[in-house]
């Protein structure tokens, strides 16, 4: 194609050069050229390799909940970055609400719906109305779009399967001057669960049955109980607004913001309030919206998923099998992981890929990206970049090697991504520990 172009470019230059009257239809045809570019993308044209599904964490699931996770991811994209930035991430909101899935899993055999922008909020806002609020270029509009229509999606297969349900967005503030507030617009006119105040009213939502006395009951600060500060009408603005704009469309919404610094900072204070707010949603929605069948004992298999990774640990940096981008060592040794995965069916794993949070880098078994050897015990499973990595079914462990071991600070954030063949990915984040 290029060089098409440019033998193009260089015929009609000699033929400008030959006739001032080609030269003027030449200069025409350019400037017609640039006039139809900028119509075509007036915010500058996407990358052609860029894809929205790589941007994206989208689970379907057949609990009468949807989780949003609007600005808690950290990708960034290869086009220009805002300048000033749209906005800075609510830090750990995408881990949370990962973590929040999985319980509901572990609890219910079932996945709620999930729908989440894993790009940096400083190149766009899902949680703003559309236009240069949310995003300054054509790529980061598509992905707008594809979140709402993710979210419409999700919306329409909880109405068909229950008739109602609740949408959750999860939101985080470091310095939040409570541990947990609930927007919902408190007016009742406005109010994000016109549904839930039709049939119950609204002094039930703010009772100690409603969603913020059930939390309070599991000991967190929660506006409007003992004697916390107030919190505020944080309600999500864009996708709750599309709850109440039409009136009552039969699906509640609900807004979290979570105190970060407290609950979100340590991994076990994180999970043990994924598991506070799962069981809460779940006893909730299981008691004013459709019925859920909730398993007395959580187990934690996760039924209902093709793949689940069940650990991933940093081993240190022993040996050199590799270079950055082949398997011909280099004189440097390689940071090597070990990975757990279960598998409830056969299943063939395209790709495993990693990445750090807060850098650009990504690590992955098929380009692009730095590559990853994986091996099982002394077997190698691949000695380059490949499509696939076999079939597995069971629990299966792979040690995975990277060239460089900087990579293994302790603290920094991993997020692992297993794509099964014929499966929405697999993800999941990590806190490195020390070695
Ligand atoms: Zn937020």
């Amino acid at each position: 194609m290029n060089l098409v172009l440019r033998i193009l470019v260089v015929g009609a230059g000699v033929w400008a050069c030959l006739s001032p009257f080609v030269w003027l239809v030449f200069c025409n045809m350019v400037i017609l050229a640039l006039v139809v570019t900028a119509w075509a993308c007036p915010l500058g044209c996407a990358p052609a390799e860029l894809k929205v599904s790589d941007y994206q964490e989208v689970h379907e699931g057949e609990l009468p909940i949807i989780l949003e996770s609007p600005h808690g991811g950290m990708m960034e994209i290869p086009i220009t970055r805002p300048d000033p930035p749209i906005g800075g991430y609510d830090k750990y909101t995408l881990e949370l609400t990962q973590l929040i899935r999985e319980r509901m899993i572990a609890r219910t055999g079932k996945s709620p719906e999930m729908v989440a922008m894993l790009v940096n909020r400083e190149f766009i806002d899902v949680n703003r109305g559309a236009g240069t609020n949310a995003y300054h270029h054509e790529f980061t509009k598509q992905l707008y779009e594809a979140h709402y229509a993710a979210i419409d999606a999700a919306l329409a297969r909880v109405k068909s399967r229950h008739g109602t349900g609740l949408l959750v967005s999860i939101h985080s503030g470091w310095n939040y001057h409570v541990h947990i507030a609930i927007g919902v617009n408190h007016a009742e006119k406005w109010c994000t669960i016109p549904r839930f105040v039709e049939r119950h009213g609204w002094d039930a939502f703010q009772g100690t049955n409603g969603v913020g006395g059930r939390l309070f009951a599991r000991g967190y600060q929660v506006p409007g109980f003992g004697n916390a500060p107030s919190g505020g009408d944080k309600a999500g603005v864009p996708i709750l607004t599309r709850c109440r704009k039409s009136g009552n469309i039969g699906i509640d919404g609900l807004q979290f913001e979570f105190q970060g610094r407290t609950l979100l900072a340590d991994v076990k204070r994180r999970q043990q309030l994924a598991n506070d707010v799962a069981d809460t949603l779940l006893d909730f929605v299981n008691e004013y919206y459709a019925s859920i069948p909730i398993k007395s004992n959580p187990s934690a298999d996760p039924m209902g998923a093709n793949v689940v990774i069940d650990a991933f640990t940093y081993e240190g940096a022993n040996e050199d099998r590799m270079s950055k981008n082949s398997a011909k060592p280099d004189g440097t040794v390689d940071a090597r992981f070990s990975l757990s995965l279960r598998a409830e069916t056969n299943v063939n794993i395209r790709r495993i890929a990693l990445t750090i949070q807060g850098t650009s880098n990504m690590m992955a078994t098929g380009a692009p990206g730095w590559l990853i050897r994986v091996f099982q015990g002394e077997r190698p499973i691949n000695t380059g970049y490949v499509d696939t990595l076999g079939s597995y079914s069971g629990s299966a462990s792979f040690d995975l090697y990277v060239n460089d071991n900087w990579c293994s600070d302790p603290g920094s954030l991993w997020t692992v991504t297993v794509m099964p063949e014929g499966g929405s990915p697999v993800r999941r984040t990590w806190t490195m520990g020390q070695k």
